[in-house]
């Protein structure tokens, strides 16, 4: 019966060296993935019983999880879950999972967001729901509408917005703003797809088993960022604004977009990381 150390040492170096990944966290993975196996078992809870055995039903489904991982699917998607902001979110194939740089995008729309006034907030494209779910459990005065055209991730997004306890979230299906009619936000906020169409990381690692719809948009990567932008004046308030995620190196391509659509005020973050992530401008 092998201990639960030599079971994870054992584990990182076959999926170091047997697969064919790269992967640069795989230590956390394979925590992540015994934890799982072991009934969902707390971080401090592995460390603390490294010299334990472990049983061989816990073995075999640890055994599972680490093929299917060798095959190339993302964690996220063996566990169902991945942690945005401090929260669990189900992720299904029908969603992006949602990355640390997003953290960025839900932080800087905090940063514009009154703490008890009513504000009206869309999120575009809202996948899981990470972003609208994470801004609507900081703000429970601002009431969200999310949209995706994805029912299966629209469905998905609701089970985490109810599970969270997300009462000032609404779920719409909608490409883009198809389905908003005359509905007007203080602040519209998007991770759209934005990479180029044939990017080679798109034959890559965990973007191999995320939807192409989530991630790819045009030649450039910015086809949907040129479309909301020139559709979201429509739908904003005066003064309102809108922010976009985009690529490390798309930052002054979506301010030069936002500044041809007469956006005012347009202004860049950078993520933990120092690349340009999120580009803003204001309506008049
Ligand atoms: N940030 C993601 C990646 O590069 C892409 C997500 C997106 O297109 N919105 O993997």
């Amino acid at each position: 019966m092998a201990k639960i150390r030599n079971l994870a040492a054992c584990a990182l170096n076959r999926l170091q060296k047997e697969s064919q990944l790269e992967i640069p966290e795989a230590r956390i993975e394979i925590r992540a993935l015994l934890r799982h196996a072991l009934g969902d078992a707390s971080p401090a809870w592995l460390i603390a019983h490294g010299e334990d055995t472990i049983g061989e039903e816990t073995r075999h489904h640890f055994e599972l999880l680490l093929q299917r991982r060798m095959q190339g699917e993302p964690v996220a998607h063996i566990l169902g879950q991945r942690e945005f902001y401090g929260r669990e979110f189900a992720v299904t194939p029908d969603t992006l999972i949602p990355r640390p740089d997003t953290e960025t995008l839900v932080e800087v729309a905090l940063g514009k967001i009154p703490q008890a006034k009513e504000f009206h907030i869309l999120d575009l494209g809202t996948g899981s729901g990470a972003v609208a779910i994470s801004i609507a459990l900081e703000r429970p005065h601002a009431s969200i509408v999310a949209v995706d055209r994805s029912h299966p991730a629209l469905v998905v997004a609701q089970n985490n917005g109810t599970r969270l306890g997300a009462n000032n979230v609404r779920f719409i299906e909608s490409d883009w703003f198809s389905a908003l009619n005359n509905q007007s936000f203080d602040l519209i906020v998007s991770n759209p797809p934005y990479i180029a169409q044939d990017d080679i990381h798109l034959q890559q690692g965990d973007l191999r088993f995320e939807p192409l719809s989530a991630l790819a948009s045009g030649a450039d990567g910015l086809a949907d960022i040129r479309r909301i932008s020139a559709s979201a004046r429509r739908y904003l308030n005066p003064q309102g604004w809108l922010m976009m995620e985009h690529g490390y190196n798309q930052a002054d391509k979506v301010a030069e977009i936002l500044h041809q659509d007469q956006y005012h005020n347009i202004m860049t973050i950078a993520d933990l990381a120092g690349h340009g992530r999120v580009t803003m401008g204001q309506k008049d």
